[in-house]
């Protein structure tokens, strides 16, 4: 079956047609909605990437845009809107409402629109996605896919915050975590290249780009996780400043005279990489700086690097030790200099680093005697929005 898989933000959508069967990515595009400048590109898998400006008024002449050409009978991928089985959405915040993907219905949608509370810039913008592709393909199944599903399984010790229970009863004020798609992905993947099954083994996946978060998956299941409430928790990102004391926000209201909104837009955009260096949220930005010896791009990656072996250690502690550490995003992929940083001089907890299969982004880099092994893993959330997808849809018609 073929997955339109759609990522919709508040003005882009992404999308890609997959068959999950066999591993196969067909088309992938983007658009930037901008009015009578909206941008649309199309890759189909073996040729030339295109794009074009064009007027889309919404996420609705987006998705009709995609149906269009996907189908045109010179550049489509698919010869007919009927090649598509159903359609795939990310979700951000599924609340304590979804442990799993699940078919679109109105009460799901429901769930949705009330857990829009907690994710006030992603979930109105995955449920206009949804909104947009049921006006113009009403009989196809949909699912939604959440990022925050597979961190369901973590404790409650390690998803409430000490703060008076009460806030977590009335308005679960809790740790949901973000990136469930790519920790899924990446774990499982991990457990492969193991040569066990996921129940088999103790991971820890550090999702790394421009936003990013670690978990520790025990056993297939996620027990801890870097990201919070929202996704500002945890690792040093782009631009947010992870983990920080809170009495940081009152300090700069009163100090700058603004609001709490304000400090939150500034822990949210104007911080991480970009608000220590004033130089970028972009990882390679600052490694050039860095290489050119700019103090506070330098302190950056420090930074960046020792946070990220913060939350290994808590993992390793948690867990009793681990099987292997995986590497993955723009960062954790790409960035051999980076996972160098995070992952030397860790000997002592039986990780054994290898600065050459690194520099040679092989999948397992740390030496063959290390006791628990580094991989680079790249993610394919889409994949798993597919995969998931396909199989309820399948489910569906039984
Ligand atoms: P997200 O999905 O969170 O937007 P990605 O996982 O695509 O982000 O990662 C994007 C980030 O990856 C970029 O901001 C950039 O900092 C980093 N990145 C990509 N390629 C490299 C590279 N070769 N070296 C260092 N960083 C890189």
């Amino acid at each position: 079956m073929n997955v339109l898989v759609i990522n919709c933000g508040s003005s882009s959508v992404k999308y890609q047609v997959l068959n999950p069967d066999k591993d196969e990515l067909l088309c992938k595009g983007l658009i930037e909605l901008s009015g009578d400048t909206s941008t649309f590109s199309y890759t189909r898998t073996g040729s030339e990437k295109m794009s074009k400006t064009v007027p889309l008024a919404d996420h609705t002449a987006g998705v009709k845009m995609i149906l269009e050409t996907i189908t045109d009978p010179e550049i489509g991928c698919i010869s007919d809107i009927k090649e598509i089985g159903a359609v795939g959405h990310r979700m951000v915040h599924g609340g304590e409402d979804f442990a799993a993907s699940v078919l679109v219905d109105e009460d799901v949608m429901k769930k949705c629109e009330i857990n829009s509370e907690l994710a006030p810039l992603h979930n109105p913008a995955n449920i206009a996605g949804v909104r947009a592709c049921q006006a113009v393909m009403p009989d196809v199944p949909m699912a939604l896919v959440f990022d925050t599903a597979f961190h369901q399984t973590m404790e409650p010790e390690a998803y409430l915050y000490a703060i008076p229970y009460e806030y977590y009863e009335k308005f679960k004020v809790r740790k949901y975590g973000f990136h469930g798609t790519s920790h899924l992905f990446v774990s499982q993947e991990a457990a492969k290249v193991l040569g066990k099954k996921p129940e088999e083994v103790k991971i820890i996946t550090c999702h790394i780009g421009n936003g990013g978060s670690c978990a520790a998956v025990e056993y297939g299941k996620c027990v801890d996780t870097s990201m919070g409430l929202t996704p500002l928790e945890g690792l040093i990102m782009g631009t947010r400043s992870g983990d920080l004391d809170p009495a940081v926000i009152t300090f700069l209201m009163s100090k700058l005279n603004i609001s709490a909104e304000e400090v939150l837009d500034i822990l949210n955009k104007k911080s991480g990489l970009l608000g220590i260096t004033g130089i970028s949220n972009d990882m390679r930005f600052i490694d050039e700086a860095a290489a050119k010896g700019n103090d506070r791009a330098c302190v950056a990656l420090k930074m960046f690097a020792r946070r990220v072996k913060g939350y290994i250690g808590n993992y390793l502690a948690q867990m009793n030790g681990a099987d292997a550490i995986v590497f993955t995003a723009g960062v954790g992929e790409n960035d051999a200099e980076m996972r160098e940083m995070i992952c030397k001089n860790m000997e002592n907890l039986g990780i054994h680093f290898d600065a050459e299969k690194n520099a040679k982004k092989e999948t397992v880099f740390s030496t063959d005697d290390s006791a628990v092994k580094l991989l680079l893993i790249p993610t394919n959330e889409e994949l798993v929005i597919a995969r998931d997808t396909a199989r309820l849809a399948a489910e569906a018609v039984k």
